[in-house]
């Protein structure tokens, strides 16, 4: 039988190889929000995601914070107002919608409706 020549420096360079592909993939996952699906999330909430005002600028809010483990990818990442956005800061979110009298039945069913809606699977 053959046997392989570099056992021990060929399998330290592919884990090497693939530790580093992992973590690529990892990154690609964790952050991979477009600005097509940006723009997708804005027009098909119409305004804030929590207050639904249409007047104020919207920035990315991530539903569950970085700080908690979110990351901006498009299941995780709704248009706020600054308002809201600083408002909610880091806070998990179904109990600061409730802080705020905000709806929050409401802003769990349209998001569960605006991600079916973009990924029908
Ligand atoms: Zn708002």
């Amino acid at each position: 039988m053959a046997r392989r020549r570099f056992p021990s420096s060929t399998s330290a360079a592919t884990r090497a190889r693939y530790a580093k592909r992992r973590q690529r993939r990892l990154d690609r996952v964790d952050n991979d929000l477009t600005p097509a699906q940006w723009d997708t999330l804005v027009l098909q909430w119409g305004g804030c995601a929590y207050c639904g005002t249409t007047t104020a600028a919207l920035q990315k809010d991530c539903v569950l914070p970085i700080s908690r483990g979110g990351r901006y990818t498009v299941t995780n990442v709704v248009p706020a107002c600054t308002s809201c956005n600083a408002s909610k800061h880091n806070s998990e979110v179904s109990g600061w919608l409730r802080r705020k009298r905000l709806d929050e039945g409401a802003f769990l069913l349209r998001h569960a409706e605006i991600l079916r809606a973009l990924s029908p699977d």
